[in-house]
């Protein structure tokens, strides 16, 4: 048919447009996280993420026409998403990324397509007792540097000892080896990281802040935000969002409603 999706000839996008320049090469390089279960969790046995931002993300390259052989995943941790975005050596970032306004001065954000909350994890039983961000004053929390939990825990706890590593999967093995108290971040990556290891987690389950997902592009370009929101309606409306949720992180976590996106 026309709508064949061999180059993306077929689909008229804007001359000159992030999503003509895609399409025309029938390749795109996105960003993600691959230590996160249930978000971007790198599969050995195909050297490819998998999960619900890698879903996310593939709904957006098919809408590009892109085939699934074009579509090249790059592991972003969470420091480095605003200087790949920038240097352009991403085309877009989908990896537990909250929108903000601080982000915003350098990126810009399609979304939210997801909202989580910061929570915290902890050992078995809660030896502790730790029950909300209060309780972590003289004890050592886990975080990632240049994430939004790390930044919090910063500014709003600072009688917390903050031990940051650069991946959440580091933070998980610090906390079962005893290194640290508790980790934090969003409550979703945290159940994800029980999934995988329920007889030494649990979830503190009381969320504290609001993390809205956004995918993240060069700043400026409207033309491709408003593609993407376009094609995250569109995901909401056909199913495909909660096919996608249900196939990854809804294996853990309970079925939300998708949050509008914001066309700011
Ligand atoms: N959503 C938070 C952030 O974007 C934490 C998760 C992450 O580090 O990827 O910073």
């Amino acid at each position: 048919t026309e709508d064949s999706a061999e180059g993306g000839a077929a689909t008229e996008f804007p001359e000159g447009s992030t999503m003509a320049e895609l399409a025309a090469a029938g390749e795109v390089t996105i960003g993600t996280k691959f230590d996160q279960p249930g978000f971007g969790l790198l599969n050995p046995a195909t050297n490819e993420p998998e999960g619900f931002d890698v879903e996310i993300a593939r709904i957006i390259a098919d809408k590009l026409g892109i085939p699934e052989e074009g579509v090249t995943f790059t592991e972003t941790v969470s420091a480095n998403r605003e200087p790949y975005i920038e240097e352009g050596r991403v085309d877009y970032v989908v990896a537990t990324y909250t929108i903000n306004d601080d982000r915003k001065e350098v990126i810009d954000f399609a979304g939210p397509y997801y909202q989580a909350g910061q929570d915290i994890m902890v050992a078995i039983d809660n030896p502790l007792g730790i029950e909300g961000p209060d309780d972590l004053a003289g004890t050592k929390v886990c975080s990632v540097e240049g994430s939004t939990p790390a930044e919090n825990i910063r500014e709003s706890y600072p009688d917390a000892e903050l031990v940051v590593f650069d991946v959440y999967s580091t933070c998980a093995e610090a906390l079962k080896n005893g290194q640290v108290d508790s980790v934090t971040t969003d409550n979703v990556i945290l159940l994800g990281l029980i999934a995988q290891d329920p007889e030494s987690f649990e979830l503190v389950d009381n969320p504290f802040t609001e993390e809205p997902y956004g995918i993240g592009l060069t700043k400026g370009d409207d033309e491709f935000r408003t593609f993407i929101n376009d094609v995250l309606e569109e995901a909401y409306d056909d199913g495909t969002w909660a096919a996608a949720w249900e196939e990854t992180a809804g294996q853990f976590a309970g079925t939300p409603e998708p949050p509008s996106v914001d066309r700011y």
